[in-house]
């Protein structure tokens, strides 16, 4: 039995080698961690039926922005998770949608496409708070981990030691050539088999499996067998740890939002983040720093309550792109060509060819196209990306790659659904319920509190490098959320 006075004698002195190791400017924080939820509303956070111990504690042991948003359009995966990664938009970091239409080709592109090793970082520009900290220290470890190939690749940057994802036919978590394949994957694919959460049926996991919590908990078996296998927060240096929770987003698309299948997916998620917070601090011994945010919001769908209220519209999509073809033809007939080469709405491509061979000089012909869909069923705006005059300068600027963009920009109305799976929604529009997204920096160095000033996802990436001792560069429109820290920072 130690006596108290000793004791207390003992906590003295070691308090302040606690206190000075403890120090962000003296000791690096061991681990890094982002936490995307694919699809997550800022308001899906503030449930107070939920138990303690994931989003709850996140909301208050976290610096929390109640007002942050994305900057750019569309609101999707790819340009939200790239925006997230990078702290940039679209117009730095290339990734102008999920697909999009490559002019040389003549063929749609997927955004993490790769030309040399089917899917990798290629079409990705510009730096990614990864790559940096890789540069910084080249014993920095870089792991990246998603249900989605896109979110895992854009999140993981260049340079990742690992990114993994699902692959819905094989059932089986997969990387690229461009990535390492860890030797333990196989075992792992092989037990994830045998608990038989994401079985393979007719040739693919089942839709409504992977649109269930499901999806969420096969990602979170394959984290916990990541953090044990390669020792995630016990490297040599930081370690930085990218996941995208993808099941919301699939629930969301099928469901909508205000039914049991979105609660169900959400405690669900709720727990699995609850066990994450607690395997990460036993991983790095409580050294480190995370942001969670996510890649876009969603509208409620118009069989939701909410949406009811709103009054919010469905249009099916190939029945709107048709209409948007059909007012081109009636003013400028084109028997035997669509004036539309491709339709990845904002991102309008349309044939120039046919254009300049009936005589119409290009720009102006952009100008009267666009005018003239400006009044199709559903468009709140349509203009040509970059010219004077045209409405949302800013967004349109950040979002906009001439090589990759649409010839012209299509803005949905608000309130306007464009997804045809029914009860199901959709996202991609400028509008709040899309744009806006929770932003929580949590752990190390992070003062606890709400912020309710404007904040947005390209801070993401600056301010989690400062926890983590890293002077990230900021892209525009981007800042170090300082509220976010302790005051000792
Ligand atoms: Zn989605």
């Amino acid at each position: 039995m130690i006596p108290f006075r000793a004791l207390r004698m003992l906590v003295y002195l070691i308090f302040p080698i606690v206190l000075f190791l403890g120090s962000p400017a003296q000791a690096a924080v061991r681990l890094g961690v982002v936490v995307v939820i694919d699809q997550m509303r800022p308001e899906s956070l503030d449930r107070s039926d939920l138990p303690d111990g994931g989003f709850r504690r996140l909301r208050r042991e976290g610096a929390v922005f109640t007002d942050a948003r994305h900057l750019h359009i569309p609101t999707e995966t790819g340009p939200g998770h790239a925006a997230i990664s990078t702290g940039r938009g679209p117009a730095v970091h290339g990734i102008v949608a999920n697909d999009w239409y490559d002019r040389v080709a003549g063929t749609e592109t997927y955004c993490v496409a790769d030309s040399a090793y089917g899917i990798g970082p290629e079409h990705l520009r510009g730096p990614t708070l990864a790559d940096a900290l890789k540069a910084s220290s080249p014993r920095a470890r870089v792991f990246s981990v998603s249900g989605k190939d896109r979110a895992a690749v854009l999140l993981g940057g260049r340079k990742a030691d690992l990114v993994l994802w699902f692959d819905r036919f094989s059932g089986e978590f997969t990387t690229s050539p461009y990535y390492r394949r860890p030797s333990w994957l196989a075992a792992f694919n092989a037990e994830l088999k045998k608990k038989n959460l994401l079985p393979v049926r007719g040739g693919r996991v089942p839709k409504d499996l992977i649109a269930s919590p499901a999806y969420d908990a096969a990602l979170d078996l394959l984290i916990s067998e990541l953090i044990a296998r390669e020792r995630v927060g016990r490297g040599p240096a930081t370690d930085l740890l990218l996941i995208s929770y993808s099941g919301t987003d699939l629930v969301g698309h099928r469901y909508g939002l205000e039914v049991p299948e979105m609660d169900a997916q959400l405690r669900s998620l709720d727990l699995i983040l609850g066990r994450l917070l607690k395997r990460l601090e036993k991983a790095s011994g409580g050294s480190l720093a995370l942001a969670f945010s996510s890649d876009h919001g969603a509208i409620p769908a118009p069989e939701d309550a909410s949406g009811k209220a709103l009054g919010v519209r469905r249009l099916d999509w190939d029945a709107f792109g048709a209409s948007l073809e059909k007012t081109m033809q009636e003013k400028w007939p084109l028997p035997n060509a669509p004036w539309i080469l491709s339709n990845e709405i904002p991102h309008l491509y349309l044939n120039r060819r046919a254009a300049e061979g009936r005589g119409l000089e290009w720009n102006d012909f952009l100008d009267r196209a666009a005018k003239l869909l400006s009044g199709v069923d559903g468009v709140a705006a349509a203009y040509v990306p970059g010219e004077k005059g045209a409405p949302f300068p800013e967004l349109t600027r950040r979002s906009y790659d001439p090589g990759r963009s649409g010839d012209l920009f299509v803005i949905m109305g608000q309130n306007v659904l464009l997804h045809d799976m029914v009860p199901g929604t959709s996202h991609g529009t400028p509008w709040d319920y899309d744009a806006r997204v929770p932003l929580i920096f949590w752990g190390r160095g992070v003062r606890a509190g709400r912020t309710a000033s404007p904040a947005a996802t390209v801070d993401l990436a600056p301010t989690l490098g400062r926890l983590l001792g890293l002077d990230y560069p900021l892209g525009e429109g981007a800042a170090v959320r300082t509220e976010a820290f302790a005051a000792s920072r």
